[in-house]
C-alpha cells in the first residue's frame, strides 16, 4: 500500500508508494533511547522506492559504524534508521496514519526488550545471536 507521513511539527513529509504491511519490532537499547521505546519499524526501502521532503531539516546521526539515524531538527522526531551497507531505510510506523491493516510479524534483539511488557501477538522471537545469525545465512 501508499503511505504517506509526517514528523510531529510537519516539516519533513515521507512518502513510500508501495510497502507490505508489516511490522518489526527491534527492541535493541540502542533503538529504546533513540525511539524512547521499542522501534516500530516498516520494511527496509531503498531510496529510489520513498521520496522524502523538507531534507534540511534532517539530523542524521551515526549511531553504529553501520547505521545512522534520522531525526526532526525543529521537533525532535525519529524519522529512520539507515543502513549504511545496503543503503535501506527503515521507517518507524509512528510516522504514518494508514496502517490499521498492518501485522506485527516478528520482534528482534527480543533479548534486549525491557521485562515489563509482551505484546500478545505471535511474532517471530529472535534474540541479537539468533538475528545476526539469520542475516548472515540470508546473505
Ligand atoms: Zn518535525
Ligand atoms: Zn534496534
Amino acid at each position: 500500500m501508499k503511505l504517506e507521513g509526517q514528523c510531529l511539527c510537519g516539516k519533513v513529509h515521507v512518502t513510500i508508494p508501495k510497502i507490505a504491511e508489516e511490522i518489526t519490532v527491534c527492541h535493541c537499547h540502542m533503538c529504546q533511547k533513540f525511539f524512547g521505546g521499542p522501534f516500530m519499524s516498516l520494511a527496509g526501502v531503498l531510496p529510489e522506492k520513498f521520496t522524502i521532503s523538507g531534507e534540511e531539516q534532517i539530523q542524521r546521526f551515526m549511531s553504529s559504524e553501520w547505521a545512522e539515524r534520522g531525526s526532526c531538527k525543529k521537533c525532535g522526531s525519529s524519522l529512520f534508521y539507515h543502513s549504511l551497507a545496503d543503503n535501506e531505510y527503515y521507517f518507524p510506523a509512528g510516522l504514518f496514519d494508514e496502517l490499521d491493516q498492518a501485522k506485527l510479524t516478528e520482534e528482534i534483539f527480543y533479548d534486549q526488550k525491557p521485562a515489563f511488557f509482551h505484546y500478545k501477538e505471535a511474532t517471530e522471537k529472535l534474540t541479537e545471536e539468533d538475528f545476526l545469525q539469520k542475516l548472515f545465512t540470508d546473505s
